[in-house]
């Protein structure tokens, strides 16, 4: 997909076979839940279809919760979040793969700039990042913080 910058929070992204995933699996593991509603908060907020979660625990390790993100379009995508990291890391790692899911949903008909940067806002999106241990979209030119994930 789209070469767009990563993290250093994101160590094992990777991509699933939509077509494995059952699409009406269990309750997807609370500390996913629970990372990723920041991130949805700010997508409602923009008027954006938020992707669907769903339960699949396709890592199998311990340290890692995992399940499935679908966006409207059909895409789906492996999503994971490190039982090991903070929390601010947790939402902004949930934060930067969410985003990553939406610009590439959306970019054949909208904006692909998801959250767009007020100082740059036909340049790039901002970046999920961690600063003093709270989870933060900045503008990853000047490094500026711009709002907490969930609060965009
Ligand atoms: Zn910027």
């Amino acid at each position: 997909m789209p070469g767009s910058r990563r993290s250093p929070l994101l160590r094992t992204r990777n991509s699933v076979d939509a077509a494995v995933a059952p699409l009406d699996a269990g309750p997807v593991d609370v500390l996913l839940e629970q990372a990723i509603a920041p991130v949805m908060r700010d997508l409602v907020r923009s008027g954006i279809a938020p992707p669907r979660l769903l339960d699949y625990d396709w890592l199998d390790d311990t340290a890692v919760a995992s399940a499935m993100l679908h966006t409207p379009d059909g895409a789906g995508t492996g999503i994971t979040v490190s039982r090991l990291a903070t929390e601010a890391e947790q939402v902004a790692w949930v934060a930067d793969a969410v985003q990553e899911a939406v610009i590439d949903y959306l970019m054949p008909t909208g904006p692909n700039n998801w959250p767009p940067c007020p100082l740059h806002p036909r340049n790039h999106p901002l970046l999920a990042a961690v600063h003093d241990e709270a989870a933060v979209w900045e503008c990853p030119k000047t490094g500026s913080r711009v709002a907490a994930i969930g609060a965009v």
